[in-house]
Order: C-alpha cells, then structure tokens, then sequence
C-alpha cells in the first residue's frame, strides 16, 4: 500500500492551478489588474474591524445581508424588461469555484451525469471526479460556438443532471445565445439543471444579454457570478448564483455550517457599497479586450471572438517555446485551450505595450 492512502482515482494526479511566478506583468489569471482605492480599503477594513469584534461568534450560516446585496446588484442587470431577483433566489460561497461544486454535491453524485462542451472551463471536470459524478464533455463548433444539434444530441444520450454552460466560456471568450441556453433547459427539463457560468458576464460585449434575463422562464435555470474578475476582489473568494429558491435551499443540506466566515461576509457586503468604484475600469477593460483582439488579428494571428476579459489566439506550432518566450521577457500569460492557442488576460494599457512587444520579438524570433 503506497502512503498517503489516496483514493485509487487521485492517485498521480497534479493540483490544479496557474503558475504564480513573480513577474512584472501578470497576465494568466484574468484578474481585474485595477484594484480597490485607498478610501473603498479603509471602508473594508472598518467593516472588517466591525466583524473582528465579534469574532468569538459564528456568523450568520445564512448570510442574509450578504445575499440581499447581491440580489439588487442582480436584479440591475436583468434586462430591459427587468425583474426582481429576491434574496432568497441567491446563494454564495467561497469562489464560484465552491459554489459549482456544491451544486454537484447536491445535484451531481454516484449515477449521475454532468457534461460540458469543449473547449471549456477546466475545473468542471474535477468537481465531477471529487463529488463522484459521472463526467461528458461534448465539442464545441470550430468557431467555438455552440453546435445546438450536437448539444441535443449529447443531451438526449446523457440524461445529464448538471450541464455546465460557461458563457462567456473559458478559454476562449464566447458568449451563448439565449436562444441556445433556453432551448437546453427545456431539453433538460425537470430532470437536470443548467448552469450557466457568467464569470466574466460583466465583460460582455453591447447587445449580448446576460442568462439572468431568462431566470423566470426556465426553473431549472442556475446563472452563476463570481466578485473575482470585474468586480476587481479575486482576493476575497466570494462566488454566488442566482435560481429558483428550491435550488438554493437543496444546496443548505450539503452546504458545510457557517461556510462563509464572518470577515468574508464583512468585507463583501463592503466591497458591494463601492460597486461602481470596482466595475468602473470594466469599459476601459472591454475597450483595451477589443483592440487586442483587432491587434492580433492584425498581425495575422487567429483570435477567437471575445465577451471576456481574455483573449485566446494562435495558432502556433510550439505554443509553449512562444509561451516560455513571453516568460523570458517578464509576461506571463496562460498556456491552455486545444493545442496551438494561448489565453492572454487583459491589463493595464501598460501591460498590454509590453505584452505586444514580447510576442512581437518572440514570434519575429521564431520565424
Ligand atoms: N468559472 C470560470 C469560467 C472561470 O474562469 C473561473 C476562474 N478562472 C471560475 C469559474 C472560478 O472563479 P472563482 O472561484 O474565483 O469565483
């Protein structure tokens, strides 16, 4: 018997996660590189000072507060023919990353199914291998669309009871058509949930409707958001979804007792006081998305579309020698996706000069 006695399926595994090396420009992890200003810090730390005060106390198992600030941050960005989005309807946890796997923690399980389509988001599958449920990954369409009668199809096989939805998706940016996501939840129908990832759903270009406007036509419908990318606080953990209060309330029983401590609680709710503040970089963010993509085109490189505040692009025959390239002149950006294409997040002005010249020199290198 090998020590430490692993479960037979983790064995040899690598831990999941992006370099974190220490150089000059960071452009791997899709952060928001504008961080808070000095006047929303101290506002943090006094809530958080607040909180520390009682610290000999467990915090609201519930966060009620927590969730009503997220609700009418929600409901803001429900549409032209808005709705209410209610607390009840709301559910957060630490990262979108916990708040996913607690959906298959109560939903996933032995027996059951989740898939996905690839290109996608590389996590999914490893919260379906911790929680024991069966894991599908269908194909995207070449443009790294959705392919509605391979997603039918894939449906109607797999009796899914999660199917992952990331929209804009990582790696590579693409929004879904409401059209396509309505269609799948009545495909799914009561037997399954579809959630929607909107990580980067505040990235998304004009005209593209966020999954929240769909909400009350579909109540198998999960719209999942995260304050880690435009909301500028990676750093804080603090992941939530939106769904039809049966949803959340199923997910109390997996939940673990007072998930969220209480300085996570503070400092979210603070960190919502400033929303304004923290989104306000996302148009110059979007701006900066645009002419990357226009710039890498420009070059000849090819450069899937993008609602996110990333970019993936290639191809190149040896993506790690252009990857190491980058590294070796301070810009670290993300080697993922299908083979020959690369992810780079979107920086300061700053960061994208450098970033530009690096693959400039890099590519004129290779050559
Ligand atoms: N979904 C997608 C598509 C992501 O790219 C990420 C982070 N890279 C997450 C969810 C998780 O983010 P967090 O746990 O920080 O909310």
């Amino acid at each position: 018997m090998t020590f430490p006695p692993l479960r037979e399926e983790l064995r040899g595994l690598e831990p999941y996660g992006a370099p974190q090396l220490d150089v000059p420009v960071c452009l791997n992890t899709n952060e928001n590189p504008y961080g808070p200003s000095a006047a929303c810090a101290d506002d943090i730390a006094n809530s958080v000072r607040e909180a520390a005060l009682g610290l000999n106390r467990y915090p609201d198992r519930e966060h009620e507060e927590l969730r009503a600030g997220l609700a009418s941050y929600l409901t803001a960005d429900t549409g032209p023919d808005g709705h209410t989005i209610t607390p009840a309807q709301v559910w957060a946890a630490n990262g979108s990353n916990e708040v996913m796997l607690q959906l298959l923690q109560a939903f996933g399980g032995p027996g059951r199914t989740a898939i996905s389509f690839a290109p996608t988001y590389s996590m999914y599958p490893e919260y379906a291998r911790d929680t024991h449920t069966g894991w599908v990954a269908g194909r995207r369409a070449d443009d790294f669309g959705l392919d509605l009668g391979a997603a039918r199809d894939l449906v109607a096989t797999e009796r899914p009871s999660v199917v992952f939805l990331p929209s804009p998706n990582n790696p590579t940016g693409t929004a879904l058509a409401p059209a396509v996501i309505g269609e799948l939840c009545a495909l799914v129908g009561d037997s399954g949930l579809v959630v929607v990832d909107e990580a980067y759903g505040e990235f998304r270009r004009g005209g593209t409707p966020s999954a929240l406007e769909l909400l009350p036509a579909h109540r198998n419908l999960v719209v999942t958001r995260t304050m880690s990318k435009a909301f500028a606080a990676a750093g804080l953990r603090l992941g939530y979804l939106a769904a039809d209060p049966a949803i959340c309330d199923a997910i109390r029983i997996v939940r673990l007792p007072y998930h969220l401590s209480a300085v996570t609680q503070a400092t979210a709710v603070a960190a919502l006081r400033h929303t304004d503040e923290l989104l306000g970089q996302v148009a110059t963010l979007r701006a900066e998305r645009d002419a990357t993509v226009a710039w890498l085109r420009d070059q000849g490189f090819e450069v899937a579309d993008s609602d996110a505040n990333f970019c993936l692009f290639g191809r190149f025959a040896d993506r790690h020698a252009v990857w190491q390239g980058l590294l070796d002149r301070g810009v670290l950006i993300r080697e993922v996706g299908p083979d020959g294409w690369l992810r780079v997040s979107i920086g300061t002005p700053a960061e994208m000069t450098a970033f530009r010249t690096a693959l400039t020199q890099v590519t004129g290198d290779l050559r």
